[in-house]
């Protein structure tokens, strides 16, 4: 089945096809057969960690002095969309890891911050986590009130972090807080070494079922001075690393929109009603071109994403304009590949009701739909509506 319709592979280098295919078959191996229980189960499959960092999807655009693989951007999104194919909890792991804790790490922190945290991070020996978003405060993160004060050598932490991925599992978590004089900062959070420090898990989620998501509390939490992250000065760079991540959705949802749109596909064409193969009905092929076609704009817009992003020229409206429109896409394709389905369409058989349903989280997380329609709007008008 070829649903690269527009040839954007003959673009690709030997390197970036071997990441993708190697991601691909690892995902056809070791996810797909397993994916759908523990997704039911509301349960991380047990050693994805260290199957993640041996595929090398911790830290493959990091230098390989700290245990990255200094790929390109196009790498870092074929390996988001091979594993989002396979299911968003396992390409969350590999994405918060890369563009959230170490991305911020290797962006922001001091050289001994990345030699002591970044090849650990690489080879899942620490799991981190990326604490923005707060109870009162998702879409407007920067009103926060997590905030820190120096004590000695020691700074002092209170406030809450909601909806955390790998909340209650991570070794490190990148916590942003204001500081005295009200600039936000991001602070590495050791959490064995942290005081008066506890975090909990959000149970019964109906979408990223298979990754875990949860609070952080600190209540005058002490750790030690060294752990701010020298170069943060402003919320900005905690919106740097969002970029990173938007782009890793962007790229993800194009996995998504392929695995319903391939499932479709084939069901369509084994599937008999009226004596013949739905595929041969207008109707249906209607839909199996919509969808086709919705890809190959999506597979366009991230291939040219990723060639601004390897020559540092994004802009992160367009980044924002990308994650917002192949969520959209993404979520149409699956409605309409479970419509092709029938009632076959909502078992767990097939992976499209899964998929729909992270989809719910990918249109919210990382800046809702409507914050990056905002975004576009600010940016063509030049007057901001958010
Ligand atoms: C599964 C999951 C994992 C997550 N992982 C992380 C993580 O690892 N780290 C982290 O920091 N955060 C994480 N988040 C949080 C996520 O980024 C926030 O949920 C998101 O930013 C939206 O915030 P909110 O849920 O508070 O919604 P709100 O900000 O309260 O928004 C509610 C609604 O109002 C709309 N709205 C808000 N402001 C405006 C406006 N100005 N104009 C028009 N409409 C507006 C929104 O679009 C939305 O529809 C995660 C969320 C989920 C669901």
């Amino acid at each position: 089945m070829n649903s690269d319709y527009f040839n954007i592979n003959i673009h690709l280098t030997e390197e970036q096809k071997l990441i993708q295919d190697s991601t691909r078959d690892w995902v056809n191996k070791f996810v797909k057969p397993i994916i759908e229980d523990h997704f039911q189960k509301e349960e991380t499959p047990p050693g994805l960690i260290k199957e993640l960092a041996e595929i090398g999807a911790f830290g493959l655009i990091v230098p390989e002095q700290y245990g990255g693989i200094n790929a390109d951007y196009i790498s870092f999104g074929l390996m988001m969309q091979e594993l989002e194919r396979g299911d968003s909890s396992i390409r969350v792991v590999s994405s918060i890891q890369t563009s959230l804790v170490m991305y911020a790490i290797y962006k922001f922190g001091s050289e001994k911050q990345r030699l002591k945290y970044l090849p650990k991070l690489a080879t899942g020996e620490f799991l981190g986590s990326f604490g923005l978003s707060e109870p009162s405060f998702g879409s407007n993160p920067s009103a926060m009130h997590t905030y820190f004060r120096e004590e000695g050598d020691k700074i002092v932490i209170n406030g809450s972090k909601m909806w955390i991925g790998n909340a209650t599992a991570a070794d490190i978590a990148i916590v942003w807080a204001k500081n005295p004089s009200g600039k936000v900062q991001g602070l590495i959070v050791e959490t064995e070494n942290i005081t008066n420090f506890t975090t909990t898990v959000i149970k019964e989620k109906w979408s990223f079922r298979a990754s875990k998501t949860g609070e952080l509390v600190f209540s005058d939490s002490v750790i030690s001075k060294d752990q701010i992250l020298a170069e943060s000065t402003s919320i900005k760079d905690a919106y740097r690393c969002l970029n990173i991540g938007r782009y890793a959705v962007a790229w993800g949802s194009v996995g998504i929109a392929l695995e319903c749109y391939e499932t479709a596909l084939s069901y369509s064409l084994e599937r008999l009603q009226f004596g013949q193969p739905i595929a041969s009905k207008q109707l249906i092929q209607k839909k199996l071109t919509d969808m086709i076609t919705e890809i190959t704009k999506a597979q366009c817009l991230n291939y040219q994403l990723g060639v601004l992003m390897d020559n540092g020229k994004a802009r992160y409206e367009q980044i924002s304009m990308a994650k917002r429109n192949n969520v959209k896409m993404a979520q149409e394709i699956a409605k309409e590949a479970r419509q092709i389905l029938g009632g076959m369409g909502i078992t767990s058989d097939y992976p499209i009701m899964r998929h729909m349903i992270n989809l719910e989280t990918l249109i919210t997380y990382q800046g809702t739909n409507e914050i990056h329609e905002l975004i576009t709007g600010r940016d063509i008008t030049g007057i901001n509506a958010i």
